[in-house]
């Protein structure tokens, strides 16, 4: 059973625009799936709904084999705290707080209690290479590190698919091949941690084992991307 299947999946924004016309995918869990395509594609529509964040128009969303819809909101707010991270190109950290109180922000939300919730951003921040930073301003970062605090704390609570929306869109090429082989590591150190990440970058793509092209909110191609 995939992790994610979505069915004839459909968006029209309130002012009409059809962001989404007939989306039909699944995702197998462990997967490192990338999403491309042009600019305006729906790439991010697609990311917010498989990610709970917003909701489709017509079509279905299972998730672990359950209908998406058929869950009460605080049961989405329950698998969304606990079973998904998210990853933005403007990395989305809290501002004046350090690195430790970012990556603790999630594990505030699902309720894990101290000391737990303290070990595990350890974890998770030493993971990224940023043990040395955990203490710092956020804020006073550079984008690579910035970006490595968003990977930190979308990893701290283990969840089980890991979203992101063009993580290297606002780096240098060096910088952003860290934070690649960083979400590289994450989705092969565990069987079932599954990665989606959108880009319209090439070389980004490359470290993904699947790659779905979505022009004007359709499915335009779904390749292997024969590399594992
Ligand atoms: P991508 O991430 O591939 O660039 P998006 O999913 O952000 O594409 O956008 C797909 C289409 O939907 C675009 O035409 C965009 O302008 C439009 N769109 C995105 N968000 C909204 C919104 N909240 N309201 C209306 N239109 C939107
Ligand atoms: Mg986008």
């Amino acid at each position: 059973m995939p992790l994610i299947a979505v069915k004839n999946i459909t968006k029209t924004y309130p002012d009409g625009t059809k962001a989404l016309r007939d989306i039909s995918l699944n995702i197998e869990s462990g997967e490192f799936l990338g999403i491309m395509g042009p600019s305006g594609s729906g790439k991010s529509t697609l990311l917010h709904i498989l990610g709970s964040l917003d909701i489709q128009t017509t079509g279905t969303y299972r998730f672990d084999g359950k209908e998406i819809n058929s869950y009460s909101e605080a049961e989405i707010a329950q698998i969304r705290n606990k079973r998904m991270g998210f990853i933005f190109q403007m990395f989305n950290l809290l501002p004046r707080a350090t690195v430790l109180e970012n990556v603790m922000l999630p594990l505030v939300y699902a309720g894990v209690d101290e000391p737990l919730r303290t070990q595990k951003a350890l974890e998770a921040i030493k993971s990224v290479g940023l043990i040395h930073r955990k203490d710092h301003d956020s804020l006073l970062l550079s984008g690579g590190e910035k970006q490595r605090v968003a990977i930190a704390r979308a990893i701290a609570n283990d969840p089980d698919v890991i979203f992101a929306d063009e993580p290297t869109g606002n780096l240098d090429s060096a910088s952003g091949k860290v934070v690649m082989d960083i979400l590289k590591k994450i989705n092969e150190e565990k069987k079932n941690r599954t990665v989606i990440l959108i880009t319209h970058e090439k070389r980004t793509a490359q470290y993904t084992d699947r790659i779905v092209q979505i022009v004007d909110g359709i499915i335009d191609s779904d390749i292997l991307n024969g590399k594992k």
